[in-house]
């Protein structure tokens, strides 16, 4: 139901009063994996898979909150929103609230509908898309009207302080941001950026190798913990390499042997992948898919080999596009060990480009693999 008239129909039919409607994108990330955190650079695209946030005011001081998803209504005083997530899909939106709320804007009650076609927690950020067009709904309530970047980072404050998610910025950022057939290059030291076009006849296909592993030690918390260490160990000798985006591959030949093994390659990763991003972007803006391509392998090389962040799944749905016709270039995407792949994929051959993948992948693991086959989309807007 990617169609707003029966969106709206919903909400008249539960709220009895006429929304104005606000869609979010989720996003794919094309390069620039856990970068992030070292103040570098990533280069994810919104795609067209979004969520709706359809609101009215209300006068009898309630938030109420319908999601089609879960087809499920919670009811809040507006007045007297909780303290606390209750691990439930309305911290999402509460969230937002009350980080609104903190801003110093009054909120009024309203009815609020909320509905998607991104798949929830499969790695395409449905929780930004919901953050951010309940942002975009809501401030349409008080008034209020921030810059696209502003609102990313009001919505990545309430999943971090309110629902207790602990993401950086890129979802939230390219969900307000993203442009239709564009890449957006961000750097995430200061969140200037930067738009690539992705030539229309390109798809993103988003292969879900349906697995998602637990590692000892906190996979995540662990390769932060190493990267930071090998950071210290340059600012030692360069005390303004306050991050590894300020670090270079000369300061890793120079002072790479007095790091913990991990440590050194797990920066590797980072000081390469940051230049790869760059260079991607790069390659976009000059319409070079094939030097695009390379760069991609060599992240998912790079992934895999210094920061150990792969697994057998997904290095095998990377492995098994590379001879299928169509395909530009295919990496791991996101925060590692298991999750989706994306390929960039000629789109006349997109559809058997899927078949083909999700066959082999099958053949090989006895999983079907979720496949989607998306497309460059633009930001968070309102809709007429
Ligand atoms: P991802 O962002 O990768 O999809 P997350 O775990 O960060 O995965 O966010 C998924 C969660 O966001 C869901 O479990 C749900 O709580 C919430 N969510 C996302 N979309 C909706 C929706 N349309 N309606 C209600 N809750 C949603
Ligand atoms: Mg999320």
């Amino acid at each position: 139901m990617h169609d707003p008239v029966a969106f709206r129909s919903l909400h008249r039919a539960r709220f009895h009063a006429e929304p104005a409607v606000f869609a979010a994108p989720g996003r794919v990330n094309l390069i620039g994996e856990h970068t992030d955190y070292a103040e570098g650079f990533v280069m994810p695209a919104a795609i067209d898979f979004a969520t709706l946030a359809g609101v009215s005011p209300r006068t009898d001081g309630k938030i109420a909150i319908y999601s089609e998803n879960y087809g499920e209504e919670r009811s809040f005083e507006a007045a007297a929103l909780p303290a606390q997530a209750n691990h439930h899909w309305s911290d999402y939106p509460i969230g937002v609230v009350k980080v609104l709320a903190g801003e110093g804007h009054r909120i009024p009650g309203f009815s609020l509908s909320l509905w998607s076609d991104v798949p929830l927690s499969a790695g395409l950020s449905s929780s930004a898309a919901l953050v951010v067009s309940t942002a975009l709904a809501v401030e349409s309530l008080t008034g209020a009207s921030y810059p696209g970047p502003v609102v990313a980072r009001l919505c990545q404050r309430a999943e971090n302080e309110f629902v207790g998610a602990n993401c950086g910025i890129m979802d939230q950022f390219v969900s307000a941001n993203g442009a239709q057939d564009h890449a957006l290059l961000l750097d995430c030291r200061d969140l200037s950026f930067r738009l690539a076009p992705i030539p229309p006849h390109v798809a993103l296909v988003i292969a879900n190798t349906m697995v998602k592993h637990s590692v000892a030690g906190g996979g995540y918390k662990s390769r932060r913990a190493e990267v930071e260490a090998a950071c210290a160990v340059i600012a030692r000798h360069r005390p303004g390499v306050k991050f590894l985006r300020d670090a270079t591959l000369d300061d890793l030949d120079k002072w790479g042997r007095e790091m913990e093994p991990k440590s050194l390659m797990r920066a590797r990763h980072i000081i390469s992948e940051n230049l790869r991003t760059v260079a991607a972007s790069e390659a976009l803006l000059r319409g070079d898919l094939e030097e695009l391509g390379r760069l991609m392998a060599e992240a998912h090389a790079s992934y895999s080999r210094d920061f150990e962040a792969s697994c057998v799944e997904a290095d095998a749905m990377v492995e098994l596009a590379q001879d299928l016709p169509g395909l530009i270039g295919a990496r791991l995407t996101g925060g590692g060990f298991g999750g989706c792949t994306v390929n960039l994929v000629e789109q006349a051959q997109a559809a058997a480009f899927s078949e083909a993948l999700g066959a082999r992948y099958t053949a090989q693991f006895g999983m079907v693999p979720q496949i989607y086959i998306c497309h460059a989309s633009g930001g968070a807007h309102r809709l007429d």
